[in-house]
């Protein structure tokens, strides 16, 4: 054996150390403190605090920022999170395209890029990454990198297949050379999880604990967030929605289903539409222009699909509100938002639902607000999120995993 007692008490320290810091953060980022409050609210000692507190202060995350008034002694010095202190990047790959933000830890955008991929590969799609980021290094330090992909992952005869899927992206592997080419940190997810997590941290989700994201990459992808915490599952796959049938016998998937919810309300579906109705080239190329283009002229073509899309959407919202009782459902993602309203307007939601209350203050289905870079937001927001926010469940899910245990 290896293992020695020392080097598991090693390892449980900085675990439990890792822990306090998010907690300290996480406290922060709500409001302005003392250490002795920080402690009292923590149940951390003042101590432990104390050492945090100069560490943080040094790092530049948290900033002093006056003194409290006291009733007696020394009054205490008031500490603050500190949003510019440092920096993260989010990456979002899909099939056709690269994209980088770089954030400060508010989620504020400093740089935004985004370019064409003509090939997937990631040897090749790695080397973009570094080539951005080497471009765009900010003079604060940079705390890691988020990088999302469509999922599934792991899963035989659904992963790397069809369109909408990134072939040869090994989520045991990639993690691993992402932070090999960056040189930082990586955390790693899918592209509608992370989605979800930038509109909670500044979106149409701000303030909301439990909600659900819809998300249109390629495919189409949920993120459900529930009080507070994304919903990952045993091997990061939860929200495989895309693959729920909403018309048995209907059109046929990649996926081997038929009446895919992919196949009627995504950025792929309308593309093939427009394609076979002669209004895009048969490359599909061109299709984010033409689809500003033909909204502003109402065009009856694209209005066929809204009502077929919507039609789908309705079906996959019922199931959602039953199945997860969120506060509210958002869409958002790689579609023209004046699209997305269009969606919204023409749903027409079942009445069987657990969302239909009288104390209902939101309307059931919103538009996000972090428009067509919100996964690459989201993945940033992965790096925000694990360094404020401590974790319930220490074990994070293993997406890197490509078999199961038998079931007991
Ligand atoms: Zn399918």
């Amino acid at each position: 054996m290896s293992f020695h007692l020392h080097q598991i008490a090693g390892k449980n320290a900085e675990k439990t150390k890792a822990h306090n810091r998010r907690v300290v953060l996480g406290y922060l980022r709500g409001q302005p403190a003392g250490r002795a409050e920080i402690a009292k609210a923590s149940g951390l000692s003042t101590q432990t605090v104390s050492n945090l507190m100069a560490e943080l202060v040094t790092e530049g995350l948290v900033v002093p920022t006056g003194r409290r008034r006291a009733a007696r002694g020394q009054p205490p010095v008031v500490y603050a999170f500190n949003p510019s202190g440092a920096a993260v990047l989010g990456f979002e790959v899909r099939p056709d395209t690269l994209t980088m933000v770089l954030t400060d830890l508010g989620g504020t955008a400093l740089v935004t890029r985004q370019i064409p991929l003509a090939q997937t590969d990631p040897a090749h799609v790695l080397g973009q990454m570094a080539m951005l980021a080497q471009a765009h290094m900010p003079h604060m330090p940079v705390l890691g990198a988020g990088l999302v992909i469509p999922g599934p992952f792991g899963v035989d005869g659904l992963s790397g297949v069809g369109p909408t899927a990134l072939p040869d992206w090994d989520p045991a592997q990639i993690p691993l050379q992402a932070e090999a080419a960056l040189g930082l940190p990586v955390h790693f997810d899918k592209d509608a999880t992370a989605a979800a997590l930038a509109e909670g941290m500044a979106g149409a989700a701000s303030g909301l604990s439990s909600y659900a994201f819809l998300y249109f990459g390629t495919g189409l992808g949920l993120g459900v967030v529930a009080q507070g915490q994304p919903i990952r599952g045993a091997f990061g796959n939860a929200g495989e929605v895309g693959h729920i049938i909403v018309h048995p016998g209907g059109l046929i998937c990649e996926c081997g289903n038929a009446g895919c919810l992919e196949q009627y309300a995504s950025r792929l579906s309308v593309q093939r539409h427009l394609i076979a109705m002669g209004a895009l080239p048969p490359d599909g190329t061109g299709l984010d222009a033409a689809l500003v283009q033909l909204l502003a002229n109402q065009n009856q073509d694209l209005m066929v699909w809204v009502d077929t899309a919507a039609e789908a959407l309705s079906r996959a919202i019922g199931l959602l509100e039953n199945l997860f009782d969120p506060q509210c459902t958002v869409l958002g993602g790689a579609l023209p938002d004046a699209l997305i309203d269009l969606l919204i307007a023409r749903l027409s939601l079942p009445p069987g639902s657990v969302a239909r209350h009288s104390g209902r203050r939101n309307p059931r289905v919103l538009r996000g607000t972090s428009g067509t870079l919100t996964a690459a937001f989201g993945a940033a927001a992965l790096v925000i999120h694990d360094t404020v926010t401590p974790r319930l469940d220490a074990r994070a899910p293993d997406i890197a995993a490509t078999e199961s245990p038998p079931c007991p």
